[in-house]
C-alpha cells in the first residue's frame, strides 16, 4: 500500500498515520518528524530547515524534494509507505508522481481528514510532544498522568515552537494558500479518499481503515 495523508496541521495526521502504518505493516515517513530529527542532533538539514519551521513556513521544495527521494531510496518502502506532511504543494505533488513513476510504483491512495477549523486551534494549542520518543499527548484530550511527564518513556513534555497561537495561525494560512490544492490535483487523478477527522482517534482509524480496505 502506498499511500499520502494529507489534512491541515492538527486533524491528526501523526496519531492516524502510526495506527495505519502498523495495521498495514509499512513505514510511516513523515517530513516533519525528519526534518525536527534533523535539527535535535543539529546536521546541515536541520540547520537549514529551522528557520522555515519556526515561522510556520514550508522549507523550500528543492531541499524537501531530495529529502524524500533519498528517503524512498530505502529498504523498508519494498511493501509501500505512508506518507505524512508530503506533499504540501502541487510542486511537490508532481515531483512524487514523476519519482514513483519511475519506480513503477504509483500511489494507491491519498486520504484526506478534513476538520472544522475551529476545531483545529483547540487541538494545537493543547498538543505537547515529548523531546525523548515524539510521542504526542494532548492537554484536554490524553492528558499525562504526571503533568508534564511522558506517559510512555517518562521523557520531558513540551509545546512545539511552532504550536504557539502565532505559527498555528501562519501554518492555517501556508496550508490553504499551499497545501489545500493538492486536494484538488489528488481528485483528478481518482486517488482522493476523505474521512470526517472528528470523533475519537480509535473511531477515526477505524473510518480510514474502512475506507482503504476498498483501495487495490
Ligand atoms: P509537520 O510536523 O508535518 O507539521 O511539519 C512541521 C514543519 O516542517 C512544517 O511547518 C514545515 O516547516 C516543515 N515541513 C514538513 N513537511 C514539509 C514539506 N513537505 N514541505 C515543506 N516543509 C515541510
Amino acid at each position: 500500500m502506498r499511500l499520502v495523508l494529507v489534512g491541515p496541521p492538527g486533524a491528526g495526521k501523526g496519531t492516524q498515520a502510526q495506527f495505519l502504518a502498523s495495521h498495514f505493516g509499512i513505514p510511516h515517513i513523515s517530513t516533519g518528524d525528519i526534518f525536527r530529527a534533523n535539527l535535535k542532533e543539529g546536521t546541515p538539514l536541520g540547520v537549514e530547515a529551522k528557520g522555515f519551521m519556526d515561522r510556520g513556513e514550508l522549507v523550500p521544495d528543492s531541499v524537501t524534494n531530495e529529502m524524500v527521494r533519498d528517503r524512498l531510496t530505502h529498504d523498508d518502502v519494498v511493501n509501500g509507505f505512508l506518507l505524512d506532511g508530503f506533499p504540501r504543494n502541487v510542486v511537490q505533488a508532481q515531483v512524487l508522481r514523476a519519482m514513483l513513476a519511475e519506480k513503477k510504483n504509483p500511489l494507491n491512495a491519498v486520504l484526506e481528514l478534513s476538520i472544522e477549523k475551529s476545531e483545529i486551534i483547540a487541538r494545537l494549542s493543547g498538543r505537547r510532544v515529548c523531546r525523548n520518543c515524539g510521542n504526542t499527548a494532548h492537554l484536554l484530550f490524553d492528558p499525562p498522568s504526571v503533568d508534564g511527564v511522558c506517559n510512555g518513556c517518562q521523557g520531558e513534555l513540551y509545546q512545539r515552537e511552532d504550536d504557539k497561537e502565532e505559527v498555528v495561525t501562519r501554518r492555517l494560512e501556508v496550508y490553504e494558500e499551499q497545501t489545500a490544492p493538492i486536494v484538488d490535483f489528488y481528485r483528478s487523478e481518482g486517488l482522493l479518499i476523505t474521512i470526517s477527522a472528528t470523533g475519537s482517534v480509535g473511531d477515526i482509524t477505524e473510518r480510514a481503515i474502512t475506507a482503504l480496505s476498498r483501495v487495490h
